[in-house]
């Protein structure tokens, strides 16, 4: 019987690839190759849909870009048989979907809650502080045009206790996050629930009109997240030792050189790129990666499952506003009922449709050969996108 030349890849390459190009990524050394030449990409897309994993190739093939680079770093071989040979399934090709986020996140009936492992509960809509850490958080200088984030209300004692009672419920060892607090509620709280990981969420403009305030974090030595808005707060920053971290607005490369000091001084710095009338290209720069950045990542295994799965950004996080609404992302319509939480939390994380697991699905990335290497999702790409304004990561060579 005539014999037939067959092209395959081992089962620890990641193959990924669309009309403009394919990309193998050896899961074991983390070496990535990216083809653009139409044989290439014709052979890598048969690949792709062969339902064996396996493409007939012919003899003239054997020096297409493809066929020499998986040869050469054993990623992949060709076989002479008389009928299609079948290759072995790949897991990480087939990574996505409800049963791989099954598989892949772990969790029992008893564990679920733990899950939700960072809170945000905003006090006092009308406090300042609050729509600081939102921008600061969602990249965008006006507040989402969601319900929830627009209500100018306000918690009292009562609310409070009863909604730290019902979070330390569902997982003892949240920490929340308190914002748009004063003295007299963090003293109340610290004094309340003790056995709770609060940290108190402050702009230096607060601790500044709140020599109270200032006492009694060097009192109680209570760490707390600053909020810092550069270049106005640049000057002083005070009672340091007791900074968890840092929240720096970011909005021009000043802003960066300053974050950049601050951090040689051991400060735990997160920069939060905020979105203003005047600095859209400079925000563009912010969110730009190269071809070069993906192909250069660590354990590619790792970024590509959680890509698949998951949204990076907003795992993990809740956020609790007056009157008992909750969300998973503030840029989100979909609130939730503190009373209801747990309940129509366990189904949404069950169910896996939910903010957390937002992956990068826009119709330009859909079929991009680095779907899953470039960064889940945040709000402010996000939103970019929603305004026409980005098509693409990929702007710098
Ligand atoms: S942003 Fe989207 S289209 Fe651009 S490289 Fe990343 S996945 Fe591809």
């Amino acid at each position: 019987m005539k014999k037939s030349l067959y092209f395959y890849i081992e089962p620890y390459v990641y193959i990924r690839g669309c009309e403009s190009g394919i990309i193998l990524i050896n899961l074991l050394d983390d070496k990535a190759f990216t083809f653009k030449d139409i044989q290439s990409i014709k052979i890598g897309l048969s690949l792709l849909s062969s339902p064996k994993r396996t493409v007939k190739i012919a003899e003239e093939d054997l020096q297409t870009p493809i066929i020499i680079v998986t040869n050469k770093n054993f990623m992949g071989d060709i076989v002479s048989a008389s009928s299609q040979p079948l290759q072995f399934y790949s897991e990480i090709n087939e990574v996505s979907g409800i049963e791989a986020y099954r598989k892949s996140v772990i969790y029992s009936k008893y564990n679920i809650g733990r899950f939700i492992s960072n809170c945000t509960i905003f006090v006092d809509m009308a406090n300042q502080d609050c729509r600081d850490y939102i921008k600061c958080i969602t990249g965008v200088e006006s507040i989402p045009d969601n319900s929830i984030c627009r209500v100018l209300s306000k918690m009292d004692k009562n609310d409070i206790d009863l909604y730290i009672n019902k979070l330390v419920d569902i997982n003892p060892n949240m920490t929340l996050n308190i914002c748009g607090i004063n003295c007299h509620l963090l003293d109340y709280i610290s004094e309340k629930h003790p056995a709770v990981t609060i940290n108190p969420i402050l702009s230096l403009r607060t601790l500044k009109s709140s020599p109270e305030l200032c006492d009694f974090i060097r009192q109680n030595k209570t760490k707390y997240t600053l909020l810092l808005d550069l270049p106005c707060d640049k000057s002083d920053i005070f009672i340091k030792d007791m900074i968890h971290s840092i929240y720096v607005k970011i909005t021009n490369e000043e802003d960066i050189y300053d974050a950049n000091n601050l951090s040689e001084i051991g400060c735990q710095i997160k920069s939060c790129p905020v979105l203003t009338s005047d600095n859209i290209d400079f925000i563009k720069s912010l969110l730009s990666i190269s071809n070069d950045d993906l192909l250069n990542i660590d354990n590619k295994y790792r970024t590509i499952k959680i890509n698949n799965l998951i949204n990076s950004n907003f795992w993990g996080k809740i956020y609790v506003f007056p009157k008992g609404k909750v969300c998973y992302s503030l840029a989100s319509d979909y609130i939730i009922e503190l009373n209801q939480l747990y309940d129509t939390y366990k189904g949404d994380f069950l169910n896996g449709t939910f903010d957390w697991t937002i992956t990068r699905n826009f119709s330009n990335c859909r079929f991009c050969m680095f779907q899953y290497l470039c960064p889940s999702p945040n709000h402010i790409e996000t939103y970019l996108r929603m305004k026409g304004l980005i098509k693409c990561l990929m702007t710098k060579d």
